[in-house]
């Protein structure tokens, strides 16, 4: 069973592979004070991408990211 992994896991995130350029499904994770996007393509394997080395500062960013799409989503509404 997969009960211990050794990272946490934040969001889903669409992405792209970066040999095919295929649409895959990434995960945003925490893992030993990083952030990566773990991307997994079906012809080329998993991939992992360092997005920041700050879990608190990404962390932020996107808490204010999300309060501003949902202003923009407010504000734009008929
Ligand atoms: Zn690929």
């Amino acid at each position: 069973m997969t009960r211990t992994r050794p990272y946490l896991f934040y969001d889903i995130a669409l992405s792209i592979c970066s040999q095919c350029y295929a649409k895959v499904e990434g995960k945003i994770v925490f893992q030993d004070g990083n952030v990566y996007l773990l991307k997994r393509c079906h012809q080329h394997g998993s991939e992992r991408v360092l997005i920041a080395d700050d879990v608190d500062y990404y962390r932020r960013c996107r808490e204010v990211l999300s309060r501003l799409r949902k202003c923009l989503w407010f504000t734009t509404r008929p």
